[in-house]
């Protein structure tokens, strides 16, 4: 038994995402935790965050995210550890990789949960469906369970000072198993944290009418408020941001403690993006938009006026 949890990693170093995992993993109370890392990592941290061990692969063919590597690696972590559950993030590589393992294991995959539970010593997973409309329960009955979890669905408790032993190998992979070629790897032009992680994002839609008016409200708030900038689709179709800003069925889907919805109607597309954000405060001037239906707090007026306000407000509270 026991459950391994697949740590992301950005540049060597262990994401919040991999953290929050290993602390929901641990209070579980399911048996022994290990954190599975793959690639170059400093995984030293891992073990004052609930990891009871660590297993780091680390060859050639793990130093860039290939699915087949990646979903042999685990499959290999899986055997090593005897773990009856495997966790990741609902991201790319959860995205990616979590199907195809479930298929080589024949096992049982529940994706995009937002909470886990322990039941009679069984794992169950709770995820939102139908567009974030219901949430259901779901456990599994292979003896291996897969859970793919979303960004920021549980809190980082402080780091302790335990430590954890650190067992190293090559994951039984090689480069025979890397089934697709990196050719060239993008960073983002800004440091700001990635939308499907952020804890808050302030959003705006095609009410923002150019990208002109879209950088100087939207941009300039979300940094007041120490945010990720997003925007509806209609917003991106129309050039006010980039298509990697989009949130809902066909952008992103976000996870954050505040979500504030400048001029966005809230369309069943991007509520399906945006849903299980903590407190939604939406901005329209259209007291009968949907969006004021799923919003914690409801400012009926013209987001012109209403977001610089919040600026100053947030510019003093946050300085
Ligand atoms: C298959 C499919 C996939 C889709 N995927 C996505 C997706 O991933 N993400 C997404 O967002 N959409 C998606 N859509 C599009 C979605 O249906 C909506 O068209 C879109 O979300 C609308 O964006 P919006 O709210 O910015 O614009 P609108 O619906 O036009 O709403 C603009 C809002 O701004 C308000 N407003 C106008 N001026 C002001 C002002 N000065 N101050 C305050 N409020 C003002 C208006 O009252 C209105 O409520 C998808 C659609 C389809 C068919």
């Amino acid at each position: 038994m026991g459950i391994l949890v697949l740590c992301d990693t950005d540049g060597g170093v262990p994401r919040k995402s991999a953290y929050e995992l290993l602390g929901k993993a641990k209070a579980l109370g399911l048996g022994t935790v290990t954190a599975l890392v793959l690639g170059p990592a400093d995984v030293s941290s891992l073990g004052g965050y609930g990891a009871d061990a660590v297993l780091h692969y680390n060859n050639a063919a793990l130093a860039t995210y290939s699915t087949g590597a990646t979903v042999k690696a685990l499959a290999n972590a899986v055997a090593a550890t005897g773990a009856g559950y495997v966790l990741g993030s609902a991201n790319q590589v959860g995205r990616d990789a979590f199907p195809r393992l479930a298929a080589r294991l024949g096992a049982g995959l529940v994706v995009e949960c937002t909470d886990l539970r322990s039941e009679g010593g069984k794992l169950v997973g709770r995820r939102p469906v139908y567009g974030g409309k219901a949430l259901v329960d779901a456990r599994v009955q292979s003896a291996v369970g897969l859970f793919t979890v979303r960004p920021n669905s549980f809190p980082i408790a402080a780091p302790t000072a335990a430590t954890a032993a650190v067992t190293t190998g090559d994951g039984g992979v090689s480069a025979s198993d890397i089934d697709v070629k990196v050719v060239q790897t993008l960073a983002p032009d800004s440091k700001q944290v990635d939308l499907t992680e952020a804890d808050r994002i302030v959003a705006g839609g095609r009410s923002l009418k150019s990208k002109e008016l879209f950088d100087s409200v939207v941009r300039p708030l979300a940094a007041a408020v120490h945010a990720t900038p997003g925007a509806s689709r209609a917003a991106v179709d129309a050039g006010l941001a980039t298509h990697g800003d989009q949130v809902g069925q066909t952008g992103k889907v976000v996870n954050p403690s505040l979500y504030i919805a400048l001029g966005i109607s809230g369309a069943i597309q991007h509520l399906a993006g945006m849903r299980t954000s903590r407190v939604i405060v939406a901005v329209n001037k259209d007291a009968d938009a949907p969006i004021f239906q799923f919003a914690t707090y409801g400012y009926v007026g013209d987001l012109f006026e209403i977001a610089p306000l919040l600026q100053k407000e947030f510019e003093k509270i946050l300085a």
